[in-house]
């Protein structure tokens, strides 16, 4: 079904759902959402194949959710990496090596993907076409509507400059970090830690394993990670005030802070940067409100802590399918989508998440003590499997309370 949009502000909404943002969380809900038979339209103000500042690293889990997608064989024809775990170095130089097919829990398979944004996310914004959903790129959500407090569509402009009214009986904000759509409805807070990052993509990095590195400094990490192609992702995390320091001089900057790294810069420095640096940030903001009347938010615009334990892209998939169900039921008959029909979704939400929020602010705040986070580094790289199981834990398939129970966190700190 190919659905229409209403070119006025009057009148019935043509469209059953607005996705803003058709970035992972937004192409995967305006996905199910076609397939399951709903009049959908999903709106991005850049071109696809877009870049986004990403470590593009994804775990076995986040597979599963790609599979279900049907994008799989298509990021894998465009060279994909398989990545089979992660390797962490602290800053006094402890290490971890965690391998999913040792995490204690069966993987979907053995390996992640890793592979450009530009790959992926076009290939989610064509699994949207083909589920029937209508993509209008270079189309920017400008504001919201409203009829009689609820959300009821947005603003939009495209890119000649004309705007309209697209009406919906739901609006998704799938609109990322900076999402206007939790601005409006979200109730949207930004926290600690103030963090940027930097991310290239560099050929010729020498020394790449079958593993990502994380390599954690003082205030400051970097990630390594092939993305296939014999191109490498490399990310390098500061805090907002050192940032301010790259103004005007960004690839010096991130190859100067990259020389801090010990193992680090002598590989980099061997490659070439095959695309200018993105810089994103700060992270750290949540929505306390993940539903509305007439709209509801997911990915990136619900909740996104820090680049650290990755899987963003996980959080974004899986949070689209507990959207798509419940919004599915919440459509169904035909009547008002409001925030009690949509409220399945937060505690849904709620559910698959909460143990993996506290792994993350676990691991975001211990490494704001270098001291103590060498010391569970080293604790969990020497001691059978425990490095597996977090590793298991932070890519999603082994369950957060694993490693959320005294006899683990006292076997990382003791
Ligand atoms: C440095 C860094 C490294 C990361 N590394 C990883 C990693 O290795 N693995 C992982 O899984 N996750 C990683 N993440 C997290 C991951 O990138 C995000 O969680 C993920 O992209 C969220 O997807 P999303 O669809 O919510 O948002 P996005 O991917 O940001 O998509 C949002 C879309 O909305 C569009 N948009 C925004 N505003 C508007 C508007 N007003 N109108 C229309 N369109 C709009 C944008 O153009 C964009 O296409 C990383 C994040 C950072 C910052």
């Amino acid at each position: 079904m190919t659905p229409g949009l209403s070119a006025g502000a009057e009148g019935r909404s043509a469209l059953d759902v607005l996705v803003v943002g058709a970035g992972p969380a937004g192409s995967a809900a305006a996905t199910l959402l076609a397939r399951a038979g709903y009049a959908v339209a999903a709106v991005d103000r850049a071109a696809f194949p877009r870049d986004k500042a990403c470590s593009e690293y994804m775990s076995p889990e986040t597979v599963r959710l790609l599979d279900r997608l049907g994008v799989v064989p298509a990021l894998e024809a465009a060279g994909a990496a398989a990545p089979d775990g992660t390797v962490v170095t602290a800053a006094r130089g402890s290490r971890l090596h965690g391998r999913f097919v040792l995490a204690g829990a069966p993987p979907f398979r053995p390996t992640g993907l890793a592979v450009s944004r530009r790959v992926l996310d076009h290939a989610l914004v064509l699994a949207a076409r083909d589920a029937g959903a209508r993509v209008l790129e270079r189309t920017a959500v400008e504001e919201l509507v409203y009829d009689r407090g609820a959300v009821a569509g947005a603003v939009v402009r495209d890119a000649g400059g004309a705007r309209r009214v697209i009406r919906a009986r739901l609006t998704i904000g799938a609109d990322g970090l900076r999402s206007l759509v939790a601005r409006r409805v979200g109730r949207r807070r930004y926290g600690r830690p103030r963090r940027l990052a930097f991310v290239a993509h560099m050929d010729g990095v020498v020394g790449m394993g079958d593993s990502a590195e994380l390599h954690v400094g003082r205030g400051a990490y970097a990630g390594l990670n092939s993305i296939g192609g014999g191109l490498t992702n490399v990310a390098l995390v500061v805090s907002t005030a050192l940032a301010a320091r790259a103004r005007g001089r960004v690839e010096a900057f991130f190859l100067e802070r990259l020389g801090r790294f010990p193992g680090v810069h002598e590989r980099v420095s061997a490659g070439a940067f095959t695309r200018p640096v993105l810089a994103t940030g700060p992270f750290a903001a949540w929505s306390g409100r993940v539903v509305a009347d007439g709209a509801a938010l997911v990915g990136d615009a619900a909740d996104f802590f820090d680049p650290f334990t990755g899987e963003g892209i996980h959080s974004a998939l899986r949070g689209a399918m507990l959207l798509a169900d419940a919004a599915g039921e919440a459509l169904a008959d035909g009547g008002p989508v409001t925030a009690r029909r949509l409220g399945g979704y937060r505690r849904a939400r709620r559910a698959a998440f909460s143990g993996k929020w506290a792994v993350e602010r676990l691991i975001g705040y211990g490494m704001l003590s270098p001291a103590l986070f060498d010391r569970a580094v080293g604790r969990l790289g020497r001691r059978a499997g425990m490095a597996d199981t977090l590793i298991g834990v932070t890519g999603d398939f082994v369950p957060a309370r694993r490693v959320l129970n005294p006899v683990f966190l006292a076997r990382m700190i003791l």
